[in-house]
């Protein structure tokens, strides 16, 4: 099996799960992290830890650094809790149709609490321009919602040049960064960014552990999504998961120390497989390459039928569409917006690359495409050579 789907997720890697394990035994630090009491502290010291880990990768305050369950939770939480916080009835959003479908959810969700919600569409490399953003904007914009990385495309969305514009007019800024953490530089302190949501298991660590940056500095205020003990501030409330936690920051810790290596190593294998595919005539790159993540490629294949494209290459683990959207078989509502038809779109595929992947492992998967895509286009009624 060739494992091309780590835009999906990624294994733990082996040293996050040694931070992790002391946590879940008696004999490790596994006292409640709010209690006060020394082992209560210990804990503690240990979420604070993690908590300046995460902030780091990003260019932020540890303070700036509220634990969820998830990039899911943080963004729900992020776009919510804004709305709820400013309390307008008539707020606006500004977002794209090409986020994930938990942005797009919580708007749908929103929208039938009252709120209106622009959904730009991208132009055909995949990137909204700011100044499309700009021209969304009313008297009512409350927040803008836009993801740094496309995790089914790659693209590299202008969220740096975007940030300082939205922030002169005074408008939030929230970015699902879940595809740009580890894999682009990040810097929050210059960017003005105010509310950015990341996730542990897209970058080597645990799965059901995510953040959500807050700025301090103008504060960002959010309304709580869950209730409780008034842990994180008092913005999510819940027991900390020490050992989660203690898992996510040392991921962190390790993508900013491979950082520059990882996208370069990355990049060039992307390369490499795009190459190595155009021996095929007609297929046809999705996203602008002119600003595209290291470990994505989504490639779209003329005169084959999705489904059995997916059925000739069993080997290999790659994702068409999203893992969310193939669950419903649909065609991937991504290349949608970049104008790729129903048979075009289903007949795609995402490789995403990460730490583990080859050259070899690069050469065998182009081959065995290149080798079922020739076959079921001989088969195939829809291609005419
Ligand atoms: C995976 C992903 C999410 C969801 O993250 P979870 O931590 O799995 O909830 C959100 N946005 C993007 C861009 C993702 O790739």
């Amino acid at each position: 099996m060739i494992y091309l789907d780590y835009a999906a997720t990624t294994p733990l890697d082996p040293a996050v799960l040694q931070v992790m394990l002391p946590y879940l035994s008696a004999d490790g630090a596994f006292a409640n992290p709010a209690s006060t009491h020394g082992p209560g502290y210990k804990a503690r010291a240990t979420v604070e830890k993690a908590r300046a880990q995460v902030a780091a990768l990003l260019g932020a305050e540890a303070a700036e650094i509220v634990w969820t369950s998830g990039a899911t939770e943080s963004n729900n939480l992020a776009i919510k809790g804004a709305l709820e916080f400013h309390g307008r009835r008539n707020a606006h959003i500004v977002t794209s149709r090409t986020e994930h479908k938990c942005v797009l959810d919580t708007c749908r969700h929103l929208e039938t609490q009252g709120a209106r919600v622009t959904y730009l569409k991208p132009g055909a490399g995949g990137l909204v321009s700011p100044e499309q953003v700009l021209e969304a904007l009313t008297p009512d914009t409350v927040l803008v919602s836009l993801m740094w990385v496309n995790n089914e495309i790659g693209v590299v969305q202008e969220v740096q040049r975007l940030a300082p514009l939205l922030r002169e007019r005074g408008v939030l800024f929230h970015v699902d960064a879940v595809q740009a953490a580890g894999k682009l530089p990040i810097d929050l302190r210059e960017t003005p960014i105010d509310l950015l949501s990341v996730s542990a298991h897209k970058i080597y660590g645990p799965k059901g552990m995510g953040a959500l940056y807050v700025r301090k500095k103008p504060r960002a205020r959010l309304a709580p999504q869950m209730h409780g003990g008034g842990h994180e501030w008092g913005m999510r409330s819940g027991t900390l998961s020490t050992h989660q936690i203690a898992g996510m920051g040392a991921a962190f810790a390790i993508a900013a120390e491979r950082l520059a290596s990882d996208a370069g190593r990355l990049s060039g294998l992307r390369d490499r497989l795009w190459q190595r595919l155009q021996a095929l005539p007609r297929i046809l790159r999705n996203g602008d390459p002119g600003r595209a993540a290291p470990h994505i490629l989504n490639v779209s294949f003329e005169g084959v039928e999705g489904e059995a494209l997916r059925a000739a290459l069993p080997e290999l683990a790659v994702s068409s569409g999203s893992a969310c959207s193939s669950a419903t078989q649909e065609p991937s509502y991504v290349l949608r917006a970049l104008g790729r038809d129903d048979e075009l779109a289903n007949a795609s595929l995402r490789f995403s690359l990460g730490r583990g992947t080859t050259e070899a492992e690069i050469e065998q998967a182009a081959e065995k495409v290149i080798k079922q895509v020739e076959w079921l286009r001989e088969l195939s009624p829809l291609w005419k050579p």
